[in-house]
């Protein structure tokens, strides 16, 4: 059984990414390597479907990239010039196989495959339709949900079905789907969730989730799929659809602080920019006298650089990570948790000792492990800690694809500021305003309070999709079994 790292209980995580390739002779294997580069956006499980003109091939798997497709005889086995893949992150503590995407269906229609990456807000609601009317479900992922709803549309062809079953989901979402001819992408209708087009010569198209999946496999980035956009690609082209309402695009707002690449471009903006956009910002609005600027590694780099350029203050690698920590097999005992964030994370003694350090770091959740790089330092000779945070205070809950804990989990959501760099043993701590994230976007006024340009829940509790299954009481993300009955 894979469990949850304990060190990995007190971050925010993305819960999938996906990938999809038309026209091109090894499309499983531009597949893998697009997947492994989106790996940052789920450990837990991987697959690819393909379509060779005759059939479809699977194969699935838990764990990582590398690990699932790193048989030669099952790559080739991956037949076809037609691909999608997966990357997920589960919600809950164990992975099973029949939660692994993409899922691969015989519809009246034709063989249909399909991956997502998000939520669907009102899944629960649909799936208990759709138990009674006789469907089973063989997952607990609301991707099965599409599945079903396409099935028992009113005929017609896989994309007409499946406009009709884009036009009953609520949520945030991009998918990617494989029929007999076609590749089809689809992002909400607000555009929460990101997915690019791009393309290689001789009419190859690919779709994925960050643009880092395009560089690895040599692919020029055509456009972001708009919000509220089909893109379907077959032998002919590419044809743009709109299932849904028109709606102002509400992206998420934390792609930009932390889940995405920094290497990344989305919708138009490089992430790494952005980030030490945001670093500048927390300089002009909660500057400290300070010797040296440290961020905690590796999502807290580019922000600190640009703290750092905007403060003057040096910046310094005053903690260094592990990068060989991963999940684990170990049950985790008390003692292995008492260690901590020190599996992770190790100071850097020369550069703190005696030093005044501002450490930075893109959130705080939890709190558990901001008080224990906090307590590292210290250890380490640090002569004050001063935390700065990249985002604005983290005090509700995403209901969009990101796991986060319960509300009141959530350290400010329990408590102030003050009380926080208190529970944390921080000197002083300060988060980016709302607005000074917003500007480090490019929003040089701001919020726009009326019609906000962002998703960013999150921070304001101001959620722009309905959560119709939080507000019937049922349970989001994941759907257990049993809960159907009801
Ligand atoms: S609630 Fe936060 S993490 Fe979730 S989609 Fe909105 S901005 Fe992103």
């Amino acid at each position: 059984m894979l469990t949850t790292d304990p060190l990995d209980a007190d971050t925010l995580h993305e819960e999938c990414g996906v990938f999809g390739v038309f026209g091109h002779p090894e499309a499983a294997k531009l597949a893998a390597l697009g997947l492994h580069a989106l790996q940052h956006r789920g450990q837990e499980s991987a697959g690819i479907v393909t379509y060779d003109e005759k059939e479809f091939h699977t194969h699935r798997g838990l764990g990582h990239v590398n690990r699932t497709f790193n048989d030669r005889d099952e790559m080739r086995r991956l037949r076809g010039d037609m691909a999608i893949g997966h990357v997920r992150y589960a919600t809950s503590g164990v992975t099973v196989l029949r939660n692994v995407q993409p899922l691969l269906v015989e519809l009246e229609c034709g063989g249909f495959s399909i991956a997502h990456n998000g939520n669907l807000t009102n899944a629960m609601q649909l799936r208990r339709q759709l138990v009674r009317r006789g469907c089973l479900f063989q997952s607990t992922t609301d991707t099965e949900v599409i599945v079903h709803l396409m099935a028992t549309a009113r005929g017609g062809s896989v994309i007409d079905r499946m406009v009709e079953a884009l036009r009953q989901i609520e949520g945030a979402f991009s998918l990617v789907a494989l029929t007999g001819n076609a590749l089809i992408g689809v992002r909400d209708a607000l555009g929460v969730r990101p997915l690019v087009l791009g393309r290689m010569e001789n009419g190859v198209h690919v779709f994925a989730s960050e643009t880092c999946a395009l560089d690895i496999i040599g692919a020029e980035l055509v456009r972001d799929v708009e919000p509220g956009e089909m893109l379907v690609v077959d032998s002919s082209g590419v044809h743009s659809l709109r299932p849904f309402q028109p709606a102002p695009s509400r992206f998420c707002i934390f792609e930009y602080i932390y889940f995405a690449r920094p290497d990344s471009i989305m919708e138009g903006r490089s992430v790494y920019a952005i980030r030490q956009s945001i670093g500048r910002e927390l300089a002009r609005e909660s500057g400290i006298d300070a010797d040296l600027v440290v961020p905690v590694p590796d999502s807290g780099v580019p922000a600190a650089i640009g703290y750092a350029a905007e403060s003057g203050l040096p910046f310094e690698l005053g903690i260094i990570r592990n990068h060989y920590v991963g999940r684990t097999f170990i049950e985790p005992s008390q003692s292995i948790r008492a260690l901590g964030v020190k599996r992770k994370h190790n100071a850097n003694r020369s550069i703190i000792e005696g030093r005044r350090v501002v450490l930075i770091d893109d959130s705080i959740v939890r709190g558990t492990t901001s008080k224990k790089i906090v307590e590292m330092l210290r250890n380490a000779g640090a002569a004050e800690v001063h935390m700065r945070i990249s985002s604005p205070p983290t005090a509700h809950s995403c209901f969009y694809g990101i796991d986060t804990p319960e509300e009141d989990k959530l350290l400010a959501h329990a408590m102030t500021v003050d009380e926080m760099a208190a529970y944390i043993s921080a000197d002083s701590l300060a988060f980016v305003s709302i607005d000074g994230l917003y500007r480090a976007t490019g929003m040089a006024g701001g919020r726009d309070n009326q019609a906000p340009q962002f998703c960013d829940a999150c921070f304001t509790g101001d959620y722009p999709i309905a959560l119709a299954d939080r507000d019937s009481q049922s349970t989001s993300g994941e759907l257990p079994l049993w809960a159907a009955r009801a």
